[in-house]
C-alpha cells in the first residue's frame, strides 16, 4: 500500500498493522508526532479504515441544548460560562422558560434535548428528576441527553445517595443518555491545572461505568489544545478505549478543540490557543485507529 510513498519505515509498519487491528499507545504516540511525508499516509490510512468499517454512512441528530443554569461552584479554568450566584449575569431558567425553549426547538425539528448547566450548589437528584419529568411529560418522544458526571456526583452528594441510585432515579425519570462531558483531558496532571474541582480520572471512569451498567449509554468527548501534551491526548483516548471494551456503553467519540478566547487559563497566560488544524487532523486520525473495532 505504501510502496510508492516516501513514508518512514516505522510509520509504514504501524499504518500497515492498523489496517487490521487497533494500534497500541506507543504506536499512537509515534503517529501523533509524525510530520512531512508521514502525515498524509496517516490521514489517508485512517480515512481508509473508517470507510472499511462504516462506509459513507453519516448520522446526526437535531438537538437543542437547554442550559438551565450558569451558576457553578466548580469554576474550571477553561470555562467562560459558569458564574458565581452573586454575579449579575447568573441565571436559573424557570419551568416556563425551559418549556418555551423546548417548544421552539421541537417546532424546528429537534429530536433530542441536552440538559446541561453549571454545578449549582443546591441541585440535588430531586431537582434533576423534576427537569426530566417536566420535559418528558410534555415531549415524550424527544430523547434526553443530560447532566455531566460531575453534576451527577455532586447531586448525589447533596441527596446523600449513591451514584448508582442517582442514575437509577434519573433513568426512571426519563434520562436516555449521559453526555461524556467533564472528561476534558483524562489525566490528573492536566485536570489539576484546568479543573481541579471536577471529578478525578478514576471518579470519571467509575461514574460513567456506573451509568452504563445502570443502562444509560452515552457519548465520550475530549477537549484538547489547552495545557495537555500530545501523550496526554493519547492517554485520554486509551482511557475511553478501555472503558468501551468493558461496558460497550459509548455511542460516539466527540473531539472538541479548546476555545481559548475568554477562558481564565488563557487570560492568565497558562494555556495554548487551542489546537492547530494539523493537530485536529492527527487527533481524528489517531483516534480512528485507536478506537477501531
Ligand atoms: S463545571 Fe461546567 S459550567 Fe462549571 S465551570 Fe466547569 S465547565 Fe463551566
Amino acid at each position: 500500500m505504501f510502496d510508492k510513498l516516501p513514508v518512514s519505515s516505522k510509520t509504514e509498519e504501524i499504518l500497515t498493522k492498523s489496517l487490521d487491528e487497533q494500534i497500541t499507545v506507543e504506536e499512537a504516540n509515534h503517529l501523533m508526532n509524525v510530520q512531512g511525508h508521514d502525515l498524509y499516509p496517516l490521514l489517508a490510512t485512517a480515512d481508509y479504515v473508517r470507510h472499511e468499517l462504516v462506509g459513507d454512512n453519516v448520522t446526526f441528530i437535531n438537538n437543542c441544548n437547554i442550559n438551565f443554569t450558569n451558576i457553578c461552584t466548580v469554576r474550571c479554568g477553561f470555562c467562560a460560562f459558569g458564574k458565581d450566584a452573586e454575579d449579575p449575569d447568573a441565571y436559573i431558567l424557570s419551568d416556563e422558560e425551559i418549556l418555551a425553549k423546548a417548544e421552539g426547538a421541537v417546532a424546528d425539528g429537534a429530536r433530542e434535548f441536552t440538559l446541561m448547566g453549571g454545578v449549582h450548589p443546591d441541585a440535588d437528584i430531586d431537582y434533576y428528576e423534576h427537569l426530566l419529568t417536566l420535559l418528558k411529560d410534555n415531549y415524550p418522544k424527544v430523547s434526553i441527553h443530560g447532566f455531566s458526571p460531575t453534576m451527577v456526583r455532586d447531586a448525589c452528594l447533596v441527596s446523600e445517595i449513591s451514584v448508582a441510585e442517582g442514575f437509577e432515579r434519573l433513568k426512571d425519570a426519563g434520562l436516555d443518555t449521559l453526555p461524556g462531558t467533564a472528561a476534558e483531558i483524562l489525566t490528573d496532571r492536566s485536570r489539576e491545572i484546568i479543573c481541579p474541582e471536577k471529578v478525578t480520572v478514576a471518579e470519571w471512569v467509575d461514574i460513567v461505568k456506573t451509568s452504563h451498567e445502570v443502562g444509560i449509554p452515552g457519548s465520550s468527548t475530549i477537549m484538547y489544545g489547552h495545557v495537555e501534551t500530545l501523550e496526554e491526548r493519547v492517554e485520554h483516548i486509551d482511557v475511553i478505549r478501555k472503558l468501551q471494551e468493558e461496558t460497550h456503553g459509548f455511542t460516539e467519540f466527540i473531539p472538541m478543540t479548546f476555545m481559548h478566547e475568554y477562558s481564565p487559563i488563557f487570560l492568565e497566560g497558562q494555556s495554548n490557543l487551542g489546537a492547530t488544524g494539523t493537530q485536529d487532523l492527527k487527533l481524528y486520525a489517531v483516534s480512528r485507529l485507536m478506537l477501531r473495532d
